[in-house]
């Protein structure tokens, strides 16, 4: 196919079949996010390679692998955002949000770049909403924020997504642990990837997160973070679990997780799922306590976590968790000649500013190939307005659904009226059929 006509490796087209799905993915996690007090923070879309090098870390399969960095027209070097954290957090130190009331609570939604090799749930460019919580340093915001994402998998209709936590301890327990992984696979190193190498001189860490099926297979045996934790890292780990049991939130410990970013401490968390084949992660996040700092904000703790829109999507999919319908068409007005297609713009502009979806002819076709039309988006009322209806000031809305028609006057109010009623009567109806199943449940 024609190179103009195929879209780069890795990035979809969202069509407008399916549109209404991310539409409601989007309306639940935002809804969410600000029922817990966030707002919404935009960035740019690129920022300054520097930024990701410092903010994401030099040693990460992003910053390694998978950025797409250029030069601009200013030889400056650009990279499209691979992920949200570092933007978000040097919008928040460059526009004063760190010094104003505390804590930072904010939410991102919009596309990051990665390059990676496409597969399923595996894109060039996929879409992240996440959130960022900065201020406190205990394990309540850390649990505020898995709460978060937790009642965003439920709202969702979610099943088996579990919640994997882990603590990768502080800057003083850190120091030894990575000490005991280095001598570990140090032994190994023959067997070790060449960026693993490269990493076990920097951040050995890293290794437990390598994609490569022999670095993964040696990291199985290596020494676990858990029993380097210093006291204050323990205790801490045990508060985190007991408010996230006091949440009624089931989570599973899980100590190979070490996250991408290199700047994480103490609680890392993941959103896991065995259903997306190899892409398993829905989500993830934790504690970043050095970070704004580190970007050259105030000493400031924060804790985030980022999902992966189109992992969820293709997850409610998959499990079939239900979708709300696609805004449907209330009448579909079916004109015959100029004047009747008048008529209908009219009417149609006036249902619409009462909240009503409505439609007409633009292509000039006959009777049959509009009901065919209004058949096919589902329309719940058609209206046929030809000479006849235009001179008897009255036409026939007909249910599409039960057949049934009813004379309708041609003036917006008539026609608004039979419309406000006929809604009434569908309420009604189904308030009457959800009451006549909860008594045969109840029998
Ligand atoms: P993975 O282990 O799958 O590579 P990751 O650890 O690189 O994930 P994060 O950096 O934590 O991912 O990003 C948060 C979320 O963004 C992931 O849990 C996932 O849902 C989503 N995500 C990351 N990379 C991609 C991608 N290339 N395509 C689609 N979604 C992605
Ligand atoms: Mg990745």
């Amino acid at each position: 196919m024609a190179i103009i006509t195929t879209k780069p490796k890795g990035t979809q087209d969202l069509l407008p079949a399916d549109s209404h799905k991310w539409q409601f993915v989007e309306s639940v996690v935002t809804e969410e996010a600000k029922k817990s007090g966030f707002s919404m923070l935009r960035t740019p879309m690129f920022e300054h390679t520097e930024l990701f090098l410092r903010g994401v870390g030099d040693t990460t399969d992003i910053v390694n692998k998978e950025m797409y960095t250029f030069l601009d027209k200013g030889d400056r070097s650009i990279t499209l955002r691979p992920e949200g954290t570092a933007g978000a957090l040097r919008a928040a130190i460059e526009n004063g949000l760190v010094h104003e009331a505390l804590p930072v609570r904010i939410y991102y939604l919009g596309p990051c770049f990665r390059y990676e090799k496409p597969q399923a749930g595996r894109f060039r460019q996929f879409h992240q909403f996440g959130v960022e919580l900065l201020g406190p340093a205990g394990y309540a915001a850390d649990c505020e924020t898995m709460s978060l994402g937790v009642r965003i998998l439920r709202r969702l209709g979610l099943q088996n997504v579990s919640l994997q936590i882990n603590s990768i301890g502080c800057k003083n327990c850190r120091a030894d642990y990575q000490a005991a992984l280095v001598a570990y696979f140090d032994q190994h190193k023959d067997q070790l990837c060449e960026t693993c190498i490269e990493r076990l001189g920097k951040n050995p860490m890293r290794i437990l997160d390598c994609k490569c099926p022999t670095c993964q297979a040696l990291a199985k045996d290596a020494p676990t973070n858990l029993e380097y934790l210093c006291d204050d890292c323990k205790t801490e780990f045990e508060h985190v679990k007991s408010q996230l049991q006091a949440l009624q939130i089931p989570y599973v410990i899980n100590e190979r997780i070490v996250r991408g970013l290199d700047y994480y401490t103490r609680t890392v968390f993941e959103f896991v799922t065995g259903e997306l084949g190899a892409q398993s992660a829905v989500g993830g996040g934790g504690r970043y306590n050095g970070l704004v700092a580190d970007l050259g904000g105030p000493d400031l703790p924060g804790v985030g976590f980022a999902m992966g829109m189109e992992r969820l999507v293709m997850l409610m999919e998959k499990q079939n968790a239900p979708f709300p319908e696609k805004e449907v068409c209330e009448v579909c007005f079916i004109p015959m000649g100029e004047q009747a297609v008048q008529k209908s713009a009219v009417l149609a502009a006036r249902l619409r500013e009462e909240g009503f979806a409505a439609e007409y002819d633009l292509m000039g076709r006959s009777v049959k190939a509009q009901m065919k039309y209004a058949n096919r988006i589902g329309a719940k009322y058609t209206l046929v307005l030809g000479d006849n209806e235009l001179a008897a000031g009255q036409a026939n809305l007909k249910d599409m659904a039960g057949g049934e028609e009813t004379a309708v006057p041609l003036t917006e109010e008539g026609l608004l009226e039979v419309l406000y009623q006929k809604n009434i009567d569908r309420m009604f109806g189904d308030i009457a059929e959800a009451a006549e199943q909860m008594n045969s449940q109840g029998e």
